[in-house]
């Protein structure tokens, strides 16, 4: 097999205490996964979860300097726990869903806020207000093993300092093994894939020389700081 081009490199993250790294298949993402930022963004509490997706190659790793995306006005941070899959789920049950996780890290949506409005208002796809280059900001990945399963503990998310996200796991609105479950019925997980499990109220902007933190309980902070635009 040849190409005419060379393939892209693999998309991967570190994995804590581990030479080798995690490659990347693909990145799903769960919307309005809390109830304080589902109102806080106009909506009822348990409507059935709802996926969008980010290409893995979107990946930034912990303490990137990014430039600031281009088309936006209004880029938001969003503190994320990152689920990552190590073993093929199809149609899995929630209780059998904790056995496909390989482990697990912290993780930021960054999101072109502005964009995103002017999808919903005209009913359009979220891709580029979501899926932009350099949008999924991702921690390494501690494993089950090592960590255990993450079903409670704090979520925050400080802004040059200031606290702005302050939530806990526990508060999903649908659960790690609910999510697993309902994604694997509408597509097969393959290791490899991540789900980013939505964020609590406090989202807001980030500008150019602000650096965010994301801090969970049981993983180590997620840095991140946003450049000029190039
Ligand atoms: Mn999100």
């Amino acid at each position: 097999m040849t190409y005419i081009f060379d393939p892209h490199p693999q998309p991967s993250l570190a994995i804590e205490k581990q030479t080798e790294r995690f490659p990347i298949r693909r990145i799903f993402c769960v919307g309005r996964n809390y109830a304080d930022h589902a109102r806080e963004m106009g909506h009822d509490d348990r409507e059935p979860p709802f996926f969008f997706s980010k290409p893995a190659d979107s990946l930034v790793e912990n303490g990137a300097t990014l430039p600031y995306p281009s088309f936006t006005q209004n880029l938001h941070y969003e503190a994320e726990l990152v689920v990552a899959i190590g073993k093929r789920a199809d149609a899995v049950t929630e209780a059998d869903a904790a056995d496909h996780i390989f482990g697990y890290a912290a993780g930021n949506d960054l999101t072109r806020r502005d964009l995103q409005a002017q999808a919903k208002t005209a009913g359009r796809p979220w891709d580029m207000a979501k899926g932009f280059d350099r949008s999924a900001v991702v921690g390494p990945i501690h494993r089950v093993s090592q960590i255990g399963h993450l079903s409670q503990g704090a979520i925050r998310l400080t802004k040059n300092g200031e606290v702005m996200q302050d939530g806990d796991i526990s508060d999903m609105i649908w659960s790690v093994p609910e999510i697993i479950s309902y994604l694997s019925g509408l597509v097969t997980l393959e290791p490899g894939d991540l789900i980013m499990t939505g964020t609590p109220a406090g989202v807001g902007p980030l500008g150019a020389g602000d650096t965010a933190i994301v801090s969970i309980d049981a993983l180590p902070d997620l840095t991140v700081t946003i450049g000029q635009p190039t």
